[in-house]
This record gives C-alpha cells, structure tokens and sequence, in this order.
C-alpha cells in the first residue's frame, strides 16, 4: 500500500495542521516548554479589541517558537552576543542592597543603573573587581546583579513602536503598500515573541535571587546547595509532573494590569512577588513537597502568573501606540495616494494576512 505523501496528508487532516502549528518544535526540553506554556497561555487572554489577525494559528505558533529564542542565542558563545543578552535573563534581587537599591528603587534606565554599579564600585573597591568583565565573566554577569526589569521594559516600548507604526501605515493605506503593512506586524509578532522569553524568565523564582544554582552564604535552614537545582526547576520539575498547556486552561487568570504609564512599578512588584517565592521554593525541595502535588502546583502557579502577566504587557504594548506624525509626513511626501488601494488593502489584509 502507497504511504500518502506529507502534502496529502497535510492536505485532508486539519487536525494534523493545527498539532503541527501549535506543537513546539522540541517539545521535549523543558526550557522550551515552559516558555511555550506562558506563551499560549498569554495568547488566549488577548483582550477582544486587539486585531484578529493576532489569534492565527500561523501568529500563535510562531510566538511560540519565538519565546525560547533569547536562550538560543546563548549557544553561540560569542562575547559580544553574550555581553548583550546574558545579564538581561534574571535579577539578583539581594544583590541590590550592596549598592544601595531595591528592586522599588532601581533607576528607571538600564544605563543609569550600570552608571550607578560603576560609581558604587569605585567608591568601594573589591578584590573582586579585578576580576570582573575579565576571563570567564566576559559576559559581564558578575558585574551586575542583572537586568532583567530593563528588558522587559525596553521590549514593552518596541513592540509599542511596531504598532505604532502599524497604525500609522493602516491610517494611509491609500499610500503604502500591502507587503509594508504586512512587514509591520511581523515586527510585532517577532517583539512579542521576545518578551514572551523574558517575562516567563520573570516567573522562575531562581531567575529572581542570588540563590540560583542552590542556596549560598548563611543557610540555617539547611536548604539545599546543590548546583544542578536550577537546572531541576528549570528542566525536570515540569517533566517529572507533566505539566501541560491543556491541563493548565481552566486554571489561566485573565491579562494583568500593566499600564503605559506605571508599568515600571508594575514590572518590579510582578518580579518582586516571584523574589517572594524563593524560599517557599527551597522549602518544598526540602520538604520533599516539590515532588508531590504540592510542588506541581507551585510550578503550575508560576507558568500561569507568567502568562497573565506577559498578556498583561503585551496589552499594554498595543495600548502604548499612536500615530507617528514625523513618518506621516514622510509618507506624503514620497508616497503619491493611490485611489482605491486603501479599500484594496484593507480588504487583502483582512484575506491574507498572517494566516
Ligand atoms: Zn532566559
């Protein structure tokens, strides 16, 4: 008997399609898997008024291979690329205090809290300082606590540019063409999928604390020290309890507030609350707890804080737009109108786009 070919089969089983699209593309690996749940997660809580064009299986798939790309780029191993993304994954939040901060009082750009670090240190000098930036620190990640908060900021904004600049185009379609509008939201698709990487980080209590790679310094408790606890959260807990989008659907909380105006506070108390979690985290690994129910909850909770707050930002992205007026007159001054091409445009958009 013939074996029907891959473009029959994705031919006559819709269903083959949609398990294709929606799958991520190593579904294995956990890193990967958590970071597609608060995806998905986050893409059901869209909030009705944003475009439609948003909720395609095309648009829901790609935001979904999308979000663990920040992690990607760390296999390359590049000093340059390093230096760049590495410190923009977490925040030590106590290792604020010894310059002085909180996560409450961090400074609002992400230079002037480099520029803060740098004046601190050279106002207390370390032993440690000879070392930093140097050798295995190339990428610089014990020359700051992080810069997680900044991130997720910064991409806020650049997914605000995109549609501002998708709303620009959309208000003069009479004057730009459909590939131009159709590589605006792709913009927006691609930023969105970014920040999903990094709010998620957001959620991982271990991504929030100088205990990452197990607890360090004082440790009356007796919580655990061992290295390879990160990679446990990060990778074995979800597997260990199978945790799954499906399983998660009915308990998925609706977008957070994130505002255009506050979402710097917003951002800090949505970190703080996941720095909150670290030692009940390290109590359920001690207790044993983090293998039974009680620990799969925990790492259900956090996966579903994730996407309600990554929904929460991107709202608060597209809330964020507005029409560029610099870029309108750019466009009337090289674009002549076309007649007809904005009703032409409008109706190919809604046909085609990001299907
Ligand atoms: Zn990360």
């Amino acid at each position: 008997m013939p074996i029907p070919s891959a473009h029959l089969l994705l031919r006559f089983c819709p269903m083959l399609i949609l398990l294709l699209i929606a799958w991520p593309d190593t579904a294995s690996a956990w890193d990967e898997e958590g970071h597609a749940i608060v995806t998905l997660l986050a893409h059901d809580k869209i909030p009705s008024d944003m475009p439609d064009w948003l909720r395609t299986p095309k648009v829901r798939s790609r935001l979904v291979y999308l979000s663990s790309e920040p992690d990607r780029w760390r296999g390359q191993h590049n000093a340059h690329l390093d230096h760049a993304n590495k410190p923009d994954h977490y925040l030590d939040v106590e290792g604020l205090t010894q310059f002085g901060l909180t996560l409450q009082t961090m400074p609002l750009l992400r230079r002037q809290f480099t520029d803060h670090i740098a004046e601190h240190r050279a106002g207390h000098p370390t032993a440690e300082d000879k070392t930093l930036g140097q050798g295995r620190d190339r990428d610089y990640v014990k020359h700051v606590p992080g810069l997680l908060p900044y991130e997720i900021a910064e991409i806020q904004w650049t997914i605000a540019a995109s549609w501002t600049q998708l709303k620009t185009y959309e208000a003069h379609a009479d004057r730009v063409s459909p590939a131009m509008i159709e590589n605006a939201k792709e913009n927006i698709v691609y930023h969105m999928g970014i920040l999903s990487h990094f709010v998620g980080d957001g959620s991982q209590p271990l991504h929030l604390t100088h205990h990452h790679n197990g607890w360090t310094g004082e440790n009356p408790n007796g919580y655990t020290t061992d290295s390879s606890f990160h990679a446990f959260i990060d990778d074995g807990v979800v597997s260990l309890h199978r945790i799954s989008y499906d399983d998660l659907i009915d308990r998925s909380k609706a977008a957070r507030k994130v505002s255009t105006d506050d979402y710097w506070k917003e951002i800090a108390a949505y970190l703080q609350e996941t720095n909150n979690l670290v030692e009940p985290l390290y109590q359920l690994e001690k207790s044993g707890e983090l293998r039974r129910e009680k620990g799969k909850r925990f790492i259900e909770d956090r996966l579903i804080d994730g996407g309600a707050m990554l929904a929460g930002v991107w709202e608060a992205a597209f809330r964020g737009a507005h029409l560029d007026e610099f870029r309108v007159r750019r466009l009337k001054e090289r674009y002549p109108r076309t007649p007809g091409r904005k009703r032409m445009a409008a109706k190919e958009n809604a046909a085609t786009s990001m299907e």
